[in-house]
């Protein structure tokens, strides 16, 4: 009877013990199948701090920097020299793209992506994603017994690895800066420029009174060639009033671009374009101060941000 009592005790224990072994080795490996980057870490802070302290790889360096007074992700991209895809590639946090003063942006030093693995397996599933090969990604040393140690401690540290050149994938982002992101790679910016005057409400530069401004001006130099900033078909290629020579090219999912001011149209009413195909070269035709392009974009009939498409 002592005997039995102790026998099943024993069993209970050894069940319960393989049970909770069971468990606690079916819940890391939930973690390890999650693509979001974020349930790594607390929250942005932690996740700086983590990159900036523990990191350590060779060949890219991360730094943070402060948002300041009219600053914006763009400005902080072109002074650091990187791209603003990027930026987003190793800011998982953001949730849209308005720099707010004060917040703290993490910079890499050079273009690229950062993921973190659970595993150096993983490394292979990640040089598919992006469509690289596993060499030319840069991979955080761990201490050599890493792999071994890590299976049975719950903070495991993630791996860091920096994919060069590539541009980030919606899958990192939360979900309102996917969606943005997404829409403006439909786009291409039609010309490199000086952005000198905004979507919305602003003083008319000829007629001095507030006026509704229903694009984005880019200042470039005459003659600077204008590429379509989608493919789509051109349904209008000639003098338009107040825009001078103007294009205007119907884009599929309901988008609509025109370009305006320009001195010379390179296209034809009816003619099918693809994304960057020239159209047109910059001029300061119909009401204009100077030598810019001026850049509408409706979606399904109603005017929006060019900025919203743009990078
Ligand atoms: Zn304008």
């Amino acid at each position: 009877m002592k005997f039995s009592f102790k026998f099943c005790a024993f069993t209970f224990l050894l069940f319960l013990f393989i049970f909770a072994g069971v468990a606690f080795h079916w819940k890391l490996f939930q973690k390890e199948i999650n693509g979001d980057i974020r349930h790594h870490f607390r929250d942005e802070t932690a996740y700086q701090n983590y990159l900036l302290n523990d990191v350590n790889f060779a060949g890219v360096a991360f730094r943070v920097v402060n948002v300041k007074k009219g600053d914006n992700f763009w400005k902080i991209a072109k002074r650091n020299h990187v791209r603003i895809d990027s930026l987003i590639g190793v800011n998982p946090y953001w949730k849209d793209l308005l720099a707010r003063v004060g917040q703290r942006v993490l910079v890499p030093s050079e273009n690229g992506v950062l993921e973190f693995v659970r595993d150096y397996n993983e490394l292979n599933e990640i040089a598919d994603i992006y469509g690289v090969e596993t060499s030319s990604m840069i991979v955080e040393k761990k201490p050599p017994l890493y792999s071994w140690y890590h299976k049975y401690d719950g903070e495991r540290k993630p791996i860091a690895v920096f994919i060069p050149k590539v541009k980030p994938r919606v899958a990192m982002m939360t979900e309102t800066l996917a969606s943005r992101f997404e829409e403006r790679e439909l786009f291409r910016s039609p010309l490199g420029g000086r952005l000198t005057s905004f979507f919305g409400s602003r003083r008319h530069p000829i007629f001095h009174r507030k006026k509704f401004h229903n694009g984005l001006d880019i200042a470039a130099r005459r003659g600077t060639y204008i590429g379509a900033a989608r493919g789509g078909r051109v349904v209008f290629a000639g003098w338009r009033g107040g825009y001078g020579r103007a294009v205007i090219i119907e884009h599929d999912m309901g988008y609509k671009t025109l370009y305006g001011h320009m001195s010379s149209i390179l296209v034809k009413p009816g003619q099918r374009v693809q994304v960057g195909r020239i159209i047109g070269r910059v001029g300061s035709t119909g009401l204009s101060t100077g030598p810019h392009l001026h850049f509408t974009v409706w979606k399904r009939g109603k005017l929006i941000n060019p900025l919203n498409i743009l990078w």
